[in-house]
């Protein structure tokens, strides 16, 4: 028998939020679709600037557009995150002024789905595009423009612009300058810079992030921030800390940096059997110390022998860039690595964009233009993992290791040599904690073109049991990792209660002793912890303690907004396909 409710008898939990969620978010929930009820939000919020920009509408993308899939997939580049299993957002939208992601975050912020915010889709993991949690994404894309300043060494440069698309601008205004970023010319800048990406010019110039001198964020409040608004310490976090934990970062203005007008770049390659044990040896004494002007890339592949039909071995090939032209190079490494064998019809001298489209893998004698194609050549299913060597490998080791390689068959490392100048910048500078005292970074590479789950269960399973066979080479306490090669492997938070010690598993391997200045600033731009994923920056416990009657709540809060908003959304996908 049901007995009337009591004045103090507490009120259905869901109700209570329901009716919460109805008041707190009226222009949201009184529309019968949720992307309505989002574009009447935008339309309510975004600033009408004569005629110069978007339409609101024209932003806001549904899963029952046609276009959607085209819209989501396009910027996929993991098809591990491309299938129809892969959780959809509710919605897509795609911005082209700042004043529409100002809008896009206040109302965001009001459905309580997570947002994720995409530039170049690079993320090894997805973490821009994919969530478990009802989500919306902020495409980036429209927002790349490259304002080269010459006279000022310096370049605005959108978050949705590639990497190929900047050192294109660069070398059009002119031939002496380059940029310190990546080698994949698809990469977009806002995952990169923020997450600290790098090339190969590290040694000579630093890391991408290093190269940063100012730029313009969303935050929370929806607010457009730059260097000066936003405060050293702000800044000082999208510079490797990962936007993604503190806002949409716009723009960033870099540093541009001089380039010889001839530089060289050279491949050799030994074979187990052609004593690749004494090469890789050595290159880990030399590859970090020589000059800030060479870097010198090894990457290890398991292959078939050449020598004995069926046998396997491994190959190491030493992939460089030389500021300089090849006489000084080749005069250099005869006396500095004689192992390596260099000799000059193995280099080839050019000027320095060329070198980025023969870094890039293109055919010898692509156009330049080559670089503003956003599409890459292929995308495969991916995994990579990140490790940093302090000492050197010993040989009786590395016998092992191509044991272990031959054995697994498929997976491969690249090995980036450190020093020069990052050896000098101090570990404060910036987030990104991994400086002086580090000889390489090792990236664990598989990639597969076959679909399904038992193709993705090996490879991964192969991948991981490599990383736990190097454990014994590889930093310690913490053991250390990249940000920009994100692995979920090493500790993921899910947003809750616990998200402060979920937070410090994954976030003193990326960021060591940084970590705790970074969940300071988190705590103080986002202290709802609205910028999240699956590794962002946890704010401070206390600070959720001294929520604490309220933050269970919101959390419970959030989740049944939540699933409001996803009734709606289903019964709005009904209404259509009834
Ligand atoms: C083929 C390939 C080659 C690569 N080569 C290199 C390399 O040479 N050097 C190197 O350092 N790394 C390299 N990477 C890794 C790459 O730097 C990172 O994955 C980087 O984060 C990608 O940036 P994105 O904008 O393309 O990715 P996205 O997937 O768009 O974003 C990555 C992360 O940044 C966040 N984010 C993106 N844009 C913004 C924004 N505007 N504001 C706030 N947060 C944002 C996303 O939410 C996500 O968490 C490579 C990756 C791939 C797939």
């Amino acid at each position: 028998m049901m007995t009337p409710r009591s004045p103090s008898a507490p009120v259905s939990p869901l109700l209570l939020v329901f009716l919460l969620f109805v008041s707190v978010s009226s222009s949201l929930c009184s529309p019968a679709s949720l992307h309505d009820a989002f574009l009447q939000c935008l339309l309510n919020n975004t600033q009408t600037l004569h005629g110069q920009q978007q339409e609101p509408s024209q932003m806001l993308h549904a899963p029952t557009d046609l276009s959607f899939p085209t819209l989501l997939g396009s910027l996929v580049r993991n098809r591990r995150f491309n299938t129809s299993s892969t959780p959809k957002p509710l919605l897509i939208l795609t911005p082209s002024h700042p004043s529409h992601v100002q809008s896009a975050v206040v109302c965001a912020r009001r459905t309580g789905a997570e947002l994720r915010i995409r530039s170049g889709g690079h993320d090894f993991e997805g973490t821009s595009y994919v969530s478990r949690a009802p989500f919306l994404v902020l495409d980036m894309f429209n927002f790349r423009s490259v304002d080269v300043d010459v006279e000022q060494e310096t370049a605005w440069v959108g978050t949705g612009a590639t990497l190929g698309e900047v050192y294109y601008r660069i070398w059009e205004k002119s031939g002496l300058y380059g940029f310190n970023a990546g080698v994949c010319p698809t990469v977009g800048v806002g995952g990169h810079l923020s997450g600290g990406g790098y090339g190969n010019m590290l040694r000579k110039y630093g890391l991408a992030s290093d190269s940063v001198v100012d730029a313009q964020i969303v935050d929370v409040e929806g607010r457009v921030l730059d260097r000066s608004s936003m405060g050293e310490d702000l800044f000082w976090a999208i510079r490797g800390g990962g936007g993604a934990s503190f806002g949409v970062i716009l723009s960033y203005r870099v540093r541009l940096v001089p380039v010889p007008n001839v530089v060289t770049v050279f491949r050799v390659w030994r074979t187990i059997e052609e004593n690749a044990t004494e090469l890789v040896y050595q290159w880990q004494n030399i590859a970090p110390r020589t000059d800030n002007d060479l870097f010198m890339r090894l990457l290890l592949q398991p292959a078939s022998s050449e020598r004995q039909k069926g046998a396997k071995t491994v190959n190491a090939s030493v992939l460089a860039l030389f500021l300089g032209n090849a006489d000084r190079l080749v005069s250099m490494l005869d006396g500095e690595f004689p192992e390596l064998g260099l000799r000059k019809e193995d280099c080839a001298e050019m000027s320095w964009i060329e070198s980025v489209l023969w870094w890039g893998d293109f055919d010898s004698g692509t156009a330049v233009e080559a670089l503003l194609d956003r599409m890459p050549k292929s995308v495969s299913f991916l995994k990579r993992k990140s490790d940093y060597v302090q000492e050197p490998i010993s040989r009786e080791e590395l016998e092992l290791l191509w044991d272990k390689m031959i054995e697994l068959g498929k997976v491969g490392f690249v090995f980036n040599p450190y020093g020069g100048k990052m050896g000098e910048i101090p570990v404060s500078d910036a987030p990104f904690p991994h400086r002086a005292g580090n000889l390489f970074k090792i990236q664990y590479s598989i990639s597969w073109s076959e679909d399904g789950t038992e193709a993705e269960q090996s490879n991964l399973g192969k991948t991981r049991e490599l990383y736990n066979f190097m454990t014994p080479y590889v930093s310690k306490n913490p053991r250390r990792a990249f940000l920009n090669y994100r692995d979920l492997d090493i500790g993921i938070t899910e947003n809750g209660e616990n998200s402060y010690k979920e937070g410090s598993v994954y976030g003193v391997k990326y960021f060591a002793e940084n970590f705790k200045r970074l969940v300071k600033v988190k705590t103080e731009v986002d202290p709802q912890n609205f910028f999240r994923n699956e590794q962002s920056i946890p704010v401070l416990p206390r600070s959720s303690s001294a929520m604490t009657q309220n933050s269970g709540s919101t959390e419970r809060t959030r989740k049944v907004m939540v699933l409001v908003i996803l009734f709606l959304f289903l019964k709005d996908l009904m209404t259509i396909y009834s």
